[in-house]
């Protein structure tokens, strides 16, 4: 590990004042210190927010939830108004990492985390996202952890985040505050880039910018399930899943929220696939027409093939236990 500045923040204005002038934000740091230690990721001052009054989860005016940004995912798992109305995220949480690891991880870092693209965390591959310009070892490499959807020619990587997934499902509003500018809102699908020639710029944030909360707008209406297929049963990234929200009135589909992990580089919503389903009789000939509709520009790289035949069965799978 390299030599690096530590400041702890006492306050967000503190953290913001720190940040406007470079540093990297760190909070439970189970991604960023291993990524230091690898000397992947090289920053120079650290600043420690982890003390920062942001570990609430409070009701909203319209029904939802704000969470704080320090909020552990262990809490957050646990907590009785997301076990209640929003089990997906629960369940999404759960299936994340380990018990050591959910208790020190936050809100925030979870959305943050890096790519776990085994080419990334290799300091003698070519990895764009690593060192732009470089190359990219997995296209052409053992790619079977890889994107099948909104990869580029620069990057394959897949977004690692399973609570990221449900929260796309659920509509999340991320709130964030500037230095001199106060807060900004922004819906969780804009937070992430696609890769296209620059996969090193993972999200829309602006330097110094700090995510103080997350904001869940009021439940989807209808079954909701989180369902991650992986290598072993725990402490294994996904393959595929599914996070899924589905009403069904007299037999038809009438609202579908569909999100999908493991598959893309940031958590994908699937708009078609939704379309494909509302509005039409719950049953196999629409579950069909949505994974079609989902993978309809999926594309694999050799090894990573076989997720296009898993993600079309384990969304039908879902699709049909949800609407039982
Ligand atoms: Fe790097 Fe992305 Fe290629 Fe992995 S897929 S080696 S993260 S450029």
């Amino acid at each position: 590990m390299k030599p690096f500045d530590y400041a702890r923040a006492e306050t967000v204005d503190e953290a913001l004042a720190a940040g406007a002038s470079g540093g990297r934000y760190i909070a439970g740091g189970t991604n960023l210190i291993d990524l230091m230690k690898l000397q992947v990721e090289t920053p120079t001052r650290l600043i420690d927010i982890s003390r920062l009054a942001l570990d609430g989860v409070e009701e909203t005016a319209a029904g939802g939830l704000r969470i704080g940004a320090l909020v552990p995912n262990s809490d957050l798992a646990a907590h009785p108004l997301i076990r209640a109305r929003y089990p997906m995220l629960s369940r999404a949480l759960l299936a994340g990492a380990s018990a050591q690891l959910r208790n020190k991880a936050s809100t925030a870092g979870n959305l943050l985390q890096r790519t776990r693209c085994y080419y990334f965390y290799e300091t003698a591959a070519a990895c764009n996202k690593r060192e732009p310009g470089s190359g990219c070892d997995a296209i052409g490499g053992f790619n079977r952890i890889h994107a099948v959807l909104g990869a580029s020619a620069s990057c394959i990587a897949t977004h690692p985040s399973d609570m990221a997934v449900a929260l796309r499902a659920l509509d999340t509003v991320v709130v964030t505050a500037l230095p001199d500018r106060g807060e900004r809102r922004i819906a969780l699908g804009d937070l992430y880039r696609l890769p296209g020639d620059t996969p090193e710029i993972e999200t829309n944030l602006e330097p110094g910018e700090l995510i103080i909360a997350i904001e869940l707008p009021a439940p989807p209406p209808g079954r909701q399930l989180y369902r991650k297929v992986r290598d072993r049963a725990s402490y294994a990234f996904a393959l595929v899943s599914v996070a899924a929200a589905i009403a069904v009135e007299d037999g038809a589909v009438t609202s579908a929220r569909l999100a999908f992990g493991g598959l893309a580089p940031m958590p994908w919503r699937s708009a078609e696939a939704e379309t494909a389903l509302v509005g039409k009789p719950a049953g196999t000939e629409a579950f069909e027409a949505a994974a079609e509709a989902l993978l309809r520009d999926a594309r694999g790289y050799g090894h990573n093939d076989f997720k296009i035949v898993l993600a079309r069965r384990t969304l039908i799978a879902c699709l049909r236990d949800l609407t039982a």
